[in-house]
């Protein structure tokens, strides 16, 4: 053990957003004992941006826009937000995202583009690509829509919708059949289908329908129809349609800034960040946590005595770390928890082919942030094109740098494939979408994430509330942010269970609930299968 340590040293687990927020909240209220374990090298876990070559790549496309006030301001706080070009600063501007409206008033908006450390404002676009066209996303039917199928695709949908209302699977049971009421089956198997499977890699059908309630925005389709029908009447649609774009804010320079950005100012506060130091063990002593031992690359283990532990390691791999070993039931609950990994294919182009979403001559960039693949024939199931996120993610921005995204698990074919394999696939489905072609590819890069999503499915997940109670009977335990809860946890969502941690450890108090608390009824989440 630490001699130097004393009963009120923090050992937080992991510099991702939660962690950071946790570690920052502590020092600024003045704590000077709070050290950061962090297994890899790198700031921001998830949300970090890797650099490669000049050529950034955000892991799965980070938007920073949170309904919370504190969590606005404490990123802007970070990293101000530039004005957009032609906004004016004396009104004010107005961000909009997922229907929700605020007001980034003139004070706040005080930094330039050209200054190196803000966040832009970014328009959002994502679309659906299928059978080569870009469609609406979420799906807007309509004239726009109907074109781009055609007349027959058009009525075997209207039918197989108009089947699906009149007689709806009862009850719903699977999230297959939850799609399959609202959509019909054919627009289900057209638009929802292939995705939704390639990342959580189970069939639909055995995917709870309280997952697609919860996940999946509502829409429908007779009321979309009728709008669609109005404004071809009244010829509203352009006003309608300028009001309805979305932004976000996004740092300059990928997410992986504003985390970066953090750690700076917790370390220059008195806080500590030891890298590359993998917690492997965490000592307990009746309903208290004692001490944690981490391992560095070398082989040396570092040991902390704690006071209290806050946790952002997935759960599965910290309940395989207490010692002595949890109880049995909640042992095996906690190592059957299952996760989806995430590989990233980085493709550098000269030029994307040219498609009917073209908005520049000699690029033939597109202008969507993120494009949902949903073909049968390929594995890729988005498509990030990094360019749109910031320019500043590009080194030259004469080329197009986009992200393939492949939705794995760390013991499947996929995962298993060398680096040099992925590369080589991720060229060919890009061209076999006819999206670009290899001659015009100029790098590539492979970055693999490990849990990027926290698998809401199988036996283990259904008994998560005694894990978590058990969890809880550990006074000094703090578990917050995504893997941290194993909860589909965005950076906001992160950031807040980070923040009552802190203050629970500030206020002597134990109670975890008001943390399990963050996230639920929200209807806010990173994306929508
Ligand atoms: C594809 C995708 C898209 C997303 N899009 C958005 C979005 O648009 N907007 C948004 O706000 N959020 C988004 N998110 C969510 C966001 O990435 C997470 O909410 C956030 O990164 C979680 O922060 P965290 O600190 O809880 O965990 P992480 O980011 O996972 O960080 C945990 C850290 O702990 C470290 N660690 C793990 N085990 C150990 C150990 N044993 N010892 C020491 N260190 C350890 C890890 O190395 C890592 O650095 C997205 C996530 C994904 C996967």
């Amino acid at each position: 053990m630490n001699p130097a340590a004393t009963n009120d040293d923090v050992v937080i687990i992991g510099a991702g957003p939660a962690g950071l927020t946790a570690g920052l909240e502590l020092v600024r209220a003045g704590r000077s004992d709070v050290t950061i374990l962090e297994a890899t090298q790198d700031i921001g876990g998830l949300s970090k941006t890797v650099n490669f070559k000049g050529n950034r790549i955000d892991i799965g496309g980070h938007r920073f826009f949170s309904k919370s006030d504190w969590v606005m301001d404490w990123w802007r706080e970070m990293l101000p937000v530039a004005l957009p070009q032609g906004a004016s600063s004396e009104t004010g501007y107005r961000l909009a995202y997922q229907g929700a409206q605020r007001l980034l008033g003139a004070c706040a908006v005080t930094a330039r583009e050209s200054d190196p450390d803000v966040m832009l404002v970014r328009n959002r676009l994502s679309r659906i690509y299928w059978g080569g066209k870009f469609f609406d996303y979420p799906l807007k039917p309509g004239l726009d829509m109907a074109a781009k199928l055609g007349p027959l695709k058009c009525v075997s949908l209207g039918a197989s919708y108009m089947r699906s209302s009149l007689a709806p699977i009862t009850p719903e049971r699977t999230l297959e059949d939850f799609f399959v009421n609202r959509f019909g089956r054919q627009l289900y198997e057209t638009f929802f289908k292939e995705y939704t499977e390639k990342v959580w890699g189970v069939p639909c059908h055995e995917i709870s329908a309280a997952w697609g309630a919860q996940r999946v925005k509502s829409l429908s389709i007779g009321t979309a129809l009728w709008h669609a029908l109005r404004k071809a009447v009244s010829g509203s649609g352009a006003a309608e349609q300028t009001s309805l774009i979305e932004n976000f804010l996004y740092p300059k320079y990928g997410p992986g800034q504003m985390w970066e950005t953090a750690a700076k100012r917790f370390e220059a506060a008195g806080g500590r960040i030891v890298r590359g130091a993998e917690v492997q063990a965490i000592e307990r002593q009746d309903n208290r946590v004692t001490g944690v031992r981490a391992r560095m690359a070398d082989g040396q283990e570092l040991a902390f005595a704690a006071g209290h532990v806050i946790s952002t390691m997935p759960v599965r791999e910290l309940m395989s770390a207490l010692r002595p070993a949890p109880a049995p039931t909640a042992l095996s609950i906690g190592q059957g928890l299952q996760y989806r990994d995430f590989i990233t294919v980085g493709l550098l182009y000269r030029k994307l082919r040219k498609t009917a979403a073209t908005i520049d001559a000699r690029t033939n960039l597109v202008a969507d942030n993120w494009i949902y693949i949903q073909d049968a024939g390929v594995k890729v199931g988005r498509l990030q094109v990094f360019n749109n996120w910031s320019p500043y993610m590009v080194a030259d921005p004469g080329t197009v740098w986009v992200g393939l995204e492949f939705f794995a698990r760390d013991d499947d074919s996929l995962w298993a494939m060398s680096d040099e394999a992925l590369k080589a696939l991720a060229l060919r489905e890009m061209r076999q979408l006819n999206l670009a072609d290899e001659a015009d590819a100029l790098d590539a890069t492979v970055i693999r994430m490990p849990k990027a999503y926290p698998g809401y499915f199988g036996r283990a997940y259904e008994q998560f509330e005694i894990l978590r109670e058990w969890l809880d009977g550990i006074h000094n335990l703090y578990l917050v942010g995504r893997n941290g809860m194993h909860r589909y946890n965005n950076q906001d969502h992160s950031m807040l269970s980070a923040r009552l941690a802190a203050q629970a450890i500030l206020s002597g108090g134990a109670d975890h609930a008001p943390i399990w608390a963050v996230n639920i009824d929200d209807e806010y989440h990173e994306e929508k299968t």
